[in-house]
């Protein structure tokens, strides 16, 4: 019995049963970083790895996988970064997907209960209230996931185990972010760990929420040189490194899947599928599951798409999206002068 309890709670470490179970059993952070560093040591793993889009299946220790979700938890609590936050709950979210696969109907009914998900299952098909179903996917872009794609029975989405799964995860990635950022202490012991992370990963620069609106189109004026060539010579096709900037590019100032697939629909043997499945693994929905950055003007240039204009040349852009931020103050002040 108690054996079941804690393989539950290192497969699921988020979820109700799971944290009454190591409330019971959690040892004082201190003894962790003195007596048992090794544990310490395999969070600090956790952490960094999941930051890094690596997913560990395969542990010895039921108890030491459990409770380091905590710690690993603690120590990105200590690093005061939101983006860090947001990575570590997309990838621990996609660890669990990945055990979800394997689970039984039961399990997973367990698992939704205790994240307070309410659905009801029959025959294999598990149904899932209309209204849940279209809050739990807002953030999944895929056209795939339309309410008008699945089969709906008296107000419920009727859903197959993996389908519900990908749903789950959405919960579950949630639910991991609110344990991330409501810690508000972090001990002592922790913080030197929380500085090692940050020593050790890169964190994109958090662009203005400006850069967003650049999503209407009518603004594409502020769009650096290299980008409006690839965009008008997208006919013709891109190359593989002219495809992935203009991805990148348009992923990182708000463009949606859809949105970036329509994008090359001018493109000689455009085939949605394909298109579809590059886009959403550039983007960090497939794979690897890594987002990938914009690249720097020094690569775009090594591509062949760097043709700078005055404002590139002036202000020594290295970025595109520098151009962006530079051309939209030089704009203002024309228009206010
Ligand atoms: S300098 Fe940078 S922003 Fe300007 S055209 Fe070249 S790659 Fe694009």
């Amino acid at each position: 019995m108690l054996e079941k309890k804690v393989r539950w709670a290192a497969k699921y470490p988020f979820d109700r049963d799971a944290i009454n179970y190591f409330k019971s059993v959690a040892l004082p952070i201190k003894d962790y970083v003195t007596e048992y560093k090794d544990v310490i040591e395999y969070a600090y793993n956790r952490a960094l790895n999941s930051l890094r889009g690596r997913i560990n299946l395969d542990w010895d220790n039921d108890y030491v996988e459990g409770i380091s979700f905590y710690l690993a938890a603690l120590i990105i609590a200590g690093t005061n970064n939101f983006y860090l936050y947001k990575r570590f709950s997309d990838i621990e979210a996609k660890r669990a997907y990945k055990i979800l696969q394997r689970e039984s109907i039961e399990n997973i009914l367990r698992l939704s209960n205790n994240l307070d998900l309410s659905i009801s299952s029959e025959d294999e098909v598990i149904n899932i209230f209309y209204i849940d179903f279209i809050r739990l996917t807002k953030g999944i872009s895929s056209i795939h996931w339309r309410l008008y794609n699945f089969r709906l029975h008296k107000g419920y989405v009727n859903l197959h185990k993996k389908a519900f799964a990908r749903l789950l995860t959405e919960v579950i990635k949630n639910k991991i972010y609110d344990i991330v950022s409501s810690i508000r202490e972090i001990p002592e012991e922790i913080v030197f760990y929380s500085n090692k992370i940050m020593d050790n990963v890169t964190i994109p620069r958090k662009e203005p929420d400006e850069i967003i609106e650049l999503k209407d189109r009518k603004k594409a004026a502020l769009f650096p040189p290299c980008v409006k060539y690839l965009l008008e010579n997208v006919k013709q096709g891109l190359s593989h490194p002219g495809r992935f900037t203009l991805v990148t590019f348009l992923h990182r100032i708000g463009y949606d899947v859809d949105e970036i697939v329509n994008v090359f629909k001018v493109t000689p043997d455009f085939n949605e599928r394909m298109t579809r499945y590059q886009v959403e693994h550039i983007t960090g929905m497939r794979g690897s599951r890594i987002e990938y950055n914009i690249p720097s003007c020094k690569k775009i240039r090594s591509y062949g798409y760097c043709i700078p204009d005055e404002i590139c040349k002036k202000y020594n852009i290295r970025h595109p999206l520098k151009y962006i931020k530079i051309k939209r103050r030089l704009l203002s002040h024309e228009a206010e002068g």
